[in-house]
Parts: structure tokens; sequence; C-alpha cells
């Protein structure tokens, strides 16, 4: 039987998270789930049916709609894309429409309860690092190791600002950190599986960091938690 690990890489908006899990699933060779882009998912799809106004979102219709839905992780020109329905979504997930009002989508439990299942079936059979908000202490919280990855919400938005700017998206600066730092403080302050650091994850600031560093780091502790893996 081939050996499994299953790596949680949790924190805040536009830390980097991704970048570090992409980079694990690549170095390791185990499949990188984006759970974040599950909720980005749902929310489109509240937003095209006109179910969520103000904030408030049609729980009932939208759960309806959720569990009719497909989605599924899909395999383009070497990066992994979100497809609804059948329909390359990857795009429109990012754009700060849906940035503006996935916080509101993410803090229902129902709506949760749902993703979260789907999350663990992903990790039942194979390896998998996933990253989000709450793998390491709901999704997985038996995870091989768990990493909480932060940064101070200038850089965060400077990221985040960049990228979408390379998207041909016309922000301010301005605009995409206010959209981190209220998303910060829905996704702590939320009720229903808020952003928090599990006691036994691994703490890291990447403010000053390269990508580089940040995976060595990482693949550190992975070799020390699990050096079975490797051999
Ligand atoms: O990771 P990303 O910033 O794309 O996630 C978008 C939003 O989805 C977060 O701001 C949060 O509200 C929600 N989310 C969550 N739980 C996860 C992943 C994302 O609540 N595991």
């Amino acid at each position: 039987m081939s050996k499994k690990i299953i790596i949680a890489v949790d924190g805040h908006s536009s830390c980097g998270k991704s970048t570090l899990a992409k980079d694990i699933s690549r170095s390791l060779g185990i499949t990188y789930i984006d759970s974040g882009a599950m909720y980005r998912g749902v929310t489109l799809l509240a937003l095209r049916n006109g179910l969520i106004n103000n904030q408030q979102v049609n729980t009932e219709a939208l759960l309806k709609q959720i569990r009719d839905c497909s989605m599924d992780f899909v395999s383009v020109d070497g990066k992994i894309h979100l497809y609804l329905n059948g329909e390359d979504v990857e795009r429109d997930i990012r754009l700060i429409e849906v940035s503006d009002n996935v916080s509101y989508v993410a803090r229902v439990p129902e709506i949760r309860q749902i993703l979260v299942e789907w999350q663990q079936s992903m990790g039942k059979t194979k390896s998998v690092v996933m990253d989000g908000r709450d793998i390491g202490t709901v999704v997985f919280p038996h995870a091989d190791v768990k990493f909480f990855v932060t940064a101070t919400p200038e850089v965060r938005a400077q990221r985040r600002f960049l990228e979408l700017e390379s998207m041909g998206e016309k922000v301010w600066f301005e605009q995409v950190l206010d959209n981190i730092t209220r998303r910060d403080s829905i996704d702590q302050d939320r009720e229903a599986s808020p952003l928090r650091q599990a006691e036994d994850a691994y703490v890291l600031d990447n403010s000053y960091l390269t990508r580089e560093q940040q995976l060595e780091w990482a693949l550190t502790i992975i070799k020390q938690k699990r050096p079975d893996f490797f051999i």
C-alpha cells in the first residue's frame, strides 16, 4: 500500500497559503485542494441566481443549488481550475464581487457542513494538501502536519492587488486592503468554524520570506513529522 499523508494549510486571506500548498503538492507529488475555491464557487452560484443581497443569503434556495451542483478540480495547462456544473469558473471566482460576498456565504453553518463533507471525502483515499481556514481544526483535525500562515494586512493586500491587476481587473489598493481586513474579521468572528490556529499548527509569518524560503521551512517540518513518507 502506498503511503498517505494529509497536510493542512490554514491562515488569513491572501497570505500566500495557496502558493505554499501548491509548492508542497508539487514537491511531494500529492493532490492540492483549494477549499476557498469551493466557498467561492458556492458564492458565484448565489450571485448568479440572485440568492445574496446586502449580505443576506437565501440559505434554503442556495442549499438546494449546492446539493444539485457539480464541483470539480480540473488541471488546465498545469494549473488547477474549479469547474462548476461543467463550466470553468476559475477566473470568475477570483473577481472582487465574489471576494466581497464570500465570507457571508461561508459563515452559514449548513453550507459549511456540505462543503466540509466533500473536502473530507477528497482526503479519504489519497494524500492531499488542502488550504483554507478550518482545515486543521475541523476538516482534518488529525492531519499529519498543520501549518498556519500569516503576514501583515498591507503585505497581503499588495500581493492580492498585483494578482488582480495581472488579471486585468481595475481595483484600488485601498479597496483590496479593505476587502482583506473585512474578510479576516468575519472569518475570525463567525460562530461556525471560525478561523483560528490549531494548537498543534506550525506558525509561519511569511511577510519577509521568499517563496523558496517558506517551502524549505515547510518541507523541513514535514520531513521531521513524517520521515517514513520520504523513504
Ligand atoms: O482562501 P480564499 O481567500 O480564497 O477563501 C475565500 C473565503 O472562503 C474566505 O474569506 C472564507 O470566508 C472562506 N473560507 C472558509 N473556510 C475555508 C476556506 C475558505 O470559510 N476552509
